[in-house]
């Protein structure tokens, strides 16, 4: 089978012949439907991101695919069940995985970092990931790449979690990428009065737009803070979710939201993530602000009901389908901004 393999931080990844893996005791082979690429991606070849990532490592952790084959002593599952999972693979035993927190588990094993993952002609889907339940059956009527988003949708939904939307709020949506409209999307769900998102590019906002966005707004023609201050009587929205790893938005995320407001940092920005904020704003204004990394099972299988449901709009998101031959051609469209979510499919 063909593999899109690490070859080191900044060093291009290739598509390399690899064993097609056998499945053992407790293991499933899936024939990969598709993998859609991430962000997190482009950093890991940029050489931003190179904690876990295995030398050699298949990439691609947002992957769905067909049940090929099923190793011994595996229950629940047959050939041409369509598949899916939480690329974490957790010790659960350390404080993290103790309280519930799987996804911040302190030994974790990542698909697509060391496990080889889905950008692949087949996937091997570990012993581990099996006994504790993360593989997950969804409804066959779903194309492989609507369920891929199943990874980052769960990762929003994790993080909406932290930060709340509340009936009636005003969120505002800094970054109109895939994860921006995820957002938008969940806010939407959550009983959100109006939904503000702001992003430079044209098509990205006509995006938000269609997919619920009550305003859209170019920060580098209009203020966003004036927007949202004569939107809410001077006061600022109730949540600001920063979806663009850019250092200065930051600050402009804690001075988007009023008084014991809510903000969330969840976008990774590169390196150890230095930004110069103005810590008085919030202490003097009470504000939360709050993270998020990763998602558990949990909210992976709420972001499966909510594809299935067509609750979220998943096809809206993927823009591009390319070849696993051309997985390369892939990543360079990602990195060129363009589209939304590429798919990557064997061809
Ligand atoms: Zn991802
Ligand atoms: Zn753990």
């Amino acid at each position: 089978m063909r593999g899109f393999t690490y070859a080191g931080p900044g060093v291009p990844a290739q598509l390399t012949e690899l064993p097609t893996p056998e499945p053992g005791p407790g293991e499933l082979r899936i024939r990969v439907g598709a993998n859609t690429v991430c962000g997190t991606d482009l950093r890991i070849l940029r050489g931003e991101k190179s904690k876990g990532v295995r030398l050699g490592a298949v990439l691609g952790h947002e992957v769905a695919g067909y049940v090929d084959a099923v190793g011994e002593g595996v229950e629940g599952f047959a050939e041409g069940d369509l598949v899916a999972m939480p690329p974490s693979v957790c010790c659960g035993v350390c404080g993290p995985c103790r309280r519930g927190t799987e996804h911040l588990c302190e030994d974790v094993h990542l698909v697509g970092y060391d496990i080889d993952g889905g950008l692949a002609d087949y996937m091997l889907i570990p012993r581990e990931a099996r006994a504790r339940r993360q593989l997950v059956k969804a409804a066959p009527h779903l194309e492989p790449a609507q369920l891929s988003l199943a990874e980052p949708i769960s990762c929003c939904l994790n993080g909406l979690d932290n930060y709340r939307v509340e009936v009636g709020d005003v969120v505002v949506i800094v970054g109109a990428g895939p994860i921006g409209l995820i957002h938008l999307q969940l806010a939407r769900i959550a009983g959100a009065r109006q939904v503000i998102v702001s992003d430079p590019s044209e098509t990205r906002r006509a995006t938000a737009e269609a997919l619920g966005a009550d305003l859209t707004v170019d920060p580098t023609a209009s203020d966003l803070l004036g927007t949202v201050r004569g939107l809410t009587d001077g006061e600022g929205a109730d949540v600001a979710v920063l979806c663009i790893g850019v250092p200065a938005l930051v600050n402009d995320c804690l001075n988007l939201v009023r008084k014991r407001g809510r903000v969330s940092i969840f976008a990774g920005l590169a390196g150890e993530g230095w930004s110069n904020i103005a810590a008085n704003l919030i202490h003097y204004r009470e504000l939360t602000v709050v993270g998020a990394s990763n998602s558990g099972r949990e909210s992976f299988v709420r972001a499966v009901a909510l594809i299935e449901s067509g609750a979220i709009d998943t096809k809206s998101l993927i823009t591009h389908t390319f070849g696993l031959s051309q997985a390369t051609e892939a990543i360079e469209f990602v990195a060129s901004g363009e589209g939304i979510k590429v798919a990557v499919i064997p061809d």
